[in-house]
């Protein structure tokens, strides 16, 4: 428990993950948001950039060249490109005039150029970047101290590129990039894709890195410093050996890096389970940088190796971000689940690999799903088109793992791994819209599942059902009815949900399972059996996203206080709670007998159960302020 109260801040600190709010960012609202997802007129083919970077005086002198097409006929481009001074733009030899709109830098061409015309405009600049002043990567940051943890790095998810070079900073236009980089003697700077040249000689070194496959803007990235260590593995993927590489600070390379080798296995299986790995002609790395989090930058994620993480899931889900995100990129921000979403669905799966089915059911019910139902802020809202401050929040990292939890619920295994393994391969080194994948769901599993990702993707909310149950003796067997209700209504567009569900029924130590589709706010489901149930539990395997009411009927919107527990305990019930007061834990059997009661102060922690038979059991909670009845818990073990 003492390691418990340790960690606690920490993570409470660092929380959450890849999230922060944008509501301070200078030039963008909304509206930018959804033009960002408008139609190109222009591709960048190729980002060639020329960075040279005086640590000391945290300053870059840079040249960028951006190699595009067009799309449509213009007399002008117009990209994207914030603060730092422009000395020159030109159109191969010849100057162009230019002029600079806020975020905006519209280069003129002299004349109107046809749609197909490919051109290079090469844009000179220098001066000390500007960082943005909200997002979660902010641009470049320039660290000129002597200390043994100094980095100089950029982190731009999602719109911090263009505070470090010209772009069309938006996701749906990928290009391949090589990037240039020249820093003071002793600097080594890691970047995306294959290491082409280095020079490691006077005053001044260099280093160029190439990215062979399409990046997006927000990908692209390095990090230089004189206190990293390197350590080296490499993995079999099909015929490729491919490179994995750690650069961690020397002080605490160590014990850093035995916790970052895991990828190794965790490559080995998702080029299994998805296909081979994306990047396996370049490498694989993990970078130290103090970024409040991590952040996937294709090929080399940069990761805070400070926090005290979760490792195993942190480093499955930057990994798994090569297939989601990097390789197949959400083609528009508004569909970030396609990244977040998977990703975050991704540690899960590395647990189940890893531990077993069970870890994954409890990773599942206590990182992802109870996350979700814990934000109630964002439960008025969808998962595609989410409202701009909260494009990295429960509502595109947990709320979509889940529903991609439930997605292989219903199709089953087969058809939901056949399915991410499709999308990944028709969608690589792409981009994708949800449409896609769910174009890919109805042509693997050959059903439509329009009802589904339209209740949970295009729709807010989730189900909250109301169950109760009876038996009555009818000769020699009993009639048993099943009364199922949702009962949801907040928010207040929050639909009726049309879902599989299953309930077992429990005689003796003989369980059965039933299911059926439900699709209305109440109905009762009658069936004879020959021998009276001892219980029937709804979902018993955790299937469906939901708040569940067991004979309980409050009818209030969520409240402010939560507590949970786990729904299927190894021999003990987990809990937690944001509740700052003392509390009762009470355990009923199910018949309503009062079997244990426990006061406790500790905000989490696990109640010993070994003692009890396997059963189901109802859990209350109680304090001064607050108290719920929560779901039944299925004892097994
Ligand atoms: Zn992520």
């Amino acid at each position: 428990m003492i390691g418990l109260k340790l960690l606690l801040p920490l993570l409470f600190l660092w929380s959450p993950k890849e999230k922060s709010g944008f509501e301070e960012h200078p030039f963008f609202g909304y509206e930018d948001f959804a033009a960002g997802d408008s139609i190109l007129y222009f591709e960048v083919e190729h980002y060639d950039l020329n960075l040279d970077i005086d640590i000391p005086a945290e300053s870059i002198s840079a040249t960028a060249t951006v190699a595009l097409k067009m799309l449509a006929s213009s007399d002008s481009i117009r990209l994207d490109f914030v603060g730092l001074e422009i000395s020159d733009v030109k159109e191969g030899a010849v100057s162009r005039s230019y002029e600079r709109h806020d975020s905006a830098l519209v280069i003129s061409l002299g004349s109107t150029v046809p749609a197909g015309t490919e051109l290079a405009l090469t844009i000179s600049y220098h001066g000390k970047p500007t960082m943005a002043t909200g997002g979660f990567g902010r641009g470049m940051y320039i660290d000129s101290s002597s200390s043994n943890s100094a980095v100089t790095y950029t982190c731009s998810a999602p719109w911090g590129a263009k505070y470090w070079f010209p772009c069309q900073d938006c996701p749906q236009d990928k290009a391949t990039m090589e990037m240039f980089v020249t820093v003071p003697e002793g600097y080594e700077v890691i970047s995306n894709g294959l290491l082409a040249y280095s020079s490691l000689a006077g005053a001044d070194w260099s280093f160029h890195w190439v990215e062979a496959h399409p990046i997006a803007t927000y990908l692209i990235a390095f990090a230089a410093s004189r206190n990293y260590a390197l350590t080296t593995d490499t993995v079999q993927v099909g015929s490729d050996k491919v490179p994995i590489h750690h650069w961690v600070l020397k002080a605490d390379s160590a014990e850093v890096t035995p916790k970052l080798a895991v990828v190794s296995d965790i490559m080995e299986y998702f080029s299994e389970l998805f296909y081979p790995y994306p990047f396996k002609d370049e490498k694989y790395a993990h970078v130290y940088a103090p970024v409040s989090g991590a952040m996937e930058n294709q090929t080399c994620t940069h990761i805070n190796t400070s926090i005290a993480w979760d490792w195993d899931a942190i480093v499955a889900h930057e990994f798994s971000h090569s297939w989601w995100g990097n390789s197949t990129t959400c083609r528009y921000l508004k569909h970030m689940w396609l990244n977040e979403g998977f990703a975050t669905y991704c540690s899960a799966l590395w647990i189940e690999h890893a531990e077993g089915p069970q870890a994954y059911q409890d990773y599942y019910e206590e990182q992802i799903a109870s996350v979700y139902l814990q934000a109630s802020s964002i439960h008025p809202y969808s998962i595609i088109d989410p409202p701009w401050p909260q494009i990295y929040s429960a509502l595109t990292y947990e709320k979509p793992a889940a529903v991609l939890h439930m997605l292989r619920r219903i199709v089953g295994d087969e058809d939901f791994f056949r399915v991410l393994k499709t999308y990944g391969e028709r969608f690589q080194d792409s981009t994708a819209a949800s449409q896609d994948f769910e174009s890919v769901v109805t042509e693997v599993t050959g059903k439509n599942y329009s009802w589904f990702f339209n209740e949970w993707l295009r729709a807010p909310g989730h189900p909250r059902y109301m169950t109760t149950w009876s038996s009555q003796p009818d000769a020699d067997s009993f009639f048993v009815s099943i009364h199922l209700a949702q009962t949801q209504n907040w928010p207040a567009d929050v639909g009726i949900f049309t879902m599989p569900v299953e309930f077992a029924v429990i005689r003796g130590n003989d369980t059965s399972y039933l299911s059926f589709v439900d699709s209305l706010k109440e109905q009762t489901f009658v069936f004879r059996t020959d021998a009276q149930p001892s219980s029937i539990v709804f979902d018993p395997r955790g299937n469906i996203l939901k708040k569940t009411q067991a004979g309980i009927e409050d009818g209030s919107e969520p409240a402010e206080v939560y507590f949970d527990c786990s729904l299927i305990s190894q021999g003990g019930l987990t809990y937690s709670t944001n509740l700052r007061e003392p509390f009762d834990i009470l355990l009923y059997d199910a018949s309503g007998r009062k079997l244990l009661a426990k006061h406790l102060n500790e905000s989490a922690g696990k109640i010993d159960l070994k003692d009890f038979p396997n059963g189901v059991y109802f859990v209350r909670f109680e304090s001064e302020s607050h108290s719920e009845n929560l779901k039944t818990v299925l004892l097994s073990r």
